[in-house]
């Protein structure tokens, strides 16, 4: 199960999306370069317990 999640780029503050591998673990983290201006975001992902919804943070790496 892949899930499409959204985030804000920690430089830029626009929106950008991903995909999440909700058979990995639960909490995630990985870096990202933004569509926009390309820096590197570092992503927090959380799945809930239920594996039914993913929250993203996006923080400068
Ligand atoms: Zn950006």
């Amino acid at each position: 199960m892949v899930y499409e999640a959204e985030f804000i780029c920690a430089f830029c503050g626009e929106l950008n999306t991903t995909t999440v591998d909700a058979t990995e673990d639960a909490h995630q983290q990985y870096v990202e370069d933004c569509q926009v201006c390309c820096r590197p975001n570092l992503l927090d992902i959380q799945l809930s317990e239920d594996r039914e919804s993913v929250t993203v943070d996006a923080l400068m790496d």
